[in-house]
């Protein structure tokens, strides 16, 4: 029988000789764990380290972030994908400064409240600045403590992710609320890897229910109801004298306030032939013989969460410009890095 205050103190032990040394580990300014924290949401830590220290440079501070422009923290973020959370983070800044006088606020009800911080953020803020009782549960933590104890819960309901939260903050040594969730969330990362973890040589190999019953791969348990969806983008870089064009992406979708090329968007793979006949590229390009047209990127895949997108890229070179591009942001060409992108421009632009 496993008891808490085992788990714990292993977990504890374990982490002291294993931690990895990183640039936000054992800092305690809420501000600085917060954009670690956020960053660390979407990527891996080698990259995130780069992306944080560049940051945290530019922004040292909540009230340089709320101070800043827009345009320029998206451009801080570019690459990292998950745009929404760069403007959050920017909103809450601004929230603190309004609301809290710009001191980070202490209490897990007011964190909570601040734009783009759910409960595992707010978690990890409290209780590793004030060492404050509140459970980290994010997706290394899931794997972990659902082959240690074989809860087959799925994790991904919201009946699923409060039985685990429960079950974390149970295990919780409240002294050590900080050190405890930075351990097991290291140790899920680390030690309870998704693939092939080396159970072996793990402090709970004895005890755990996943690895004594041959079911390591069976945990964590999803019930994976969303479904994904293929998007077909069909971009121009257009190139009029020393000019060319950018959009804005506004409205409810992906890579909201980011610049890319105007793009036609299809429901299913197009030709140069078939997107010719389409009304959009008519409308966008009424008199087609003013330009030389050249497919030069064909079917760039991109995965985002629940979608997979595919990406066509022209280069059209224009003689003429018709008014259809007034609807468009005209730039000199050797300014579209001023601007913040996503990821499948900023492959096409590099290549
Ligand atoms: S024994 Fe294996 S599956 Fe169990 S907690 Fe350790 S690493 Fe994870």
């Amino acid at each position: 029988m496993l008891d808490n205050s085992f788990i714990s103190s292993q977990l504890i032990d374990w982490f002291e000789s294993h931690k990895r040394d990183l640039p936000w580990r054992g800092i305690n300014d809420p501000y600085k764990i917060w954009i670690s924290e956020i960053i660390l949401q979407q990527t891996r830590v080698n990259q995130g380290w780069d992306y944080y220290t560049r940051f945290i440079e530019r922004f040292p501070d909540v009230k340089t972030l709320a101070d800043a422009e827009e345009v320029e923290v998206l451009k801080y973020w570019q690459g990292l994908g998950y745009y929404s959370r760069a403007r959050n983070l920017h909103a809450a800044a601004r929230m603190i400064m309004e609301q809290f006088d710009g001191k980070f606020p202490e209490d897990y009800d007011s964190v909570l409240k601040l734009k783009g911080i759910g409960e595992y953020t707010a978690a990890a803020i409290v209780s590793f600045a004030w060492n404050k009782p509140y459970p980290v549960v994010d997706g290394n933590v899931f794997r972990f403590i659902s082959r240690l104890l074989g809860i087959n819960e799925p994790i991904d309901t919201g009946v699923g992710k409060k039985l685990f939260t429960q079950i974390v903050g149970k295990l919780m040594n409240p002294k050590h609320a900080g050190a405890f969730n930075q351990a097991i969330m290291e140790f899920g990362a680390l030690q309870c890897v998704p693939a092939s973890p080396e159970c072996n040589i793990c402090p709970f190999a004895e005890k755990c229910y996943a690895y004594n019953s041959n079911q390591v791969i069976n945990f964590p348990v999803k019930q994976n109801k969303v479904k994904t969806k293929t998007r077909y983008f069909h971009y121009f870089h257009i190139r009029f004298q020393d000019y060319t064009y950018l959009n804005k992406r506004t409205g409810r979708d992906i890579w909201q306030n980011l610049y890319e090329f105007p793009c036609i968007e299809s429901e299913e793979p197009l030709s140069f032939e078939q997107l010719q006949q389409t009304e959009e590229f008519k409308k966008l390009f009424p008199e087609p013989n003013h330009g030389k047209y050249k497919l030069v990127v064909s079917g760039k895949k991109h995965v985002l969460t629940h979608r997979i997108l595919y990406a066509n890229f022209y280069e059209v070179i224009l003689n003429k410009e018709p008014d259809s591009l007034s609807a468009f942001m005209k730039i000199l060409s050797k300014d579209l890095d001023i601007y913040p992108i996503h990821r499948l421009m900023q492959f096409y632009l590099e290549r």
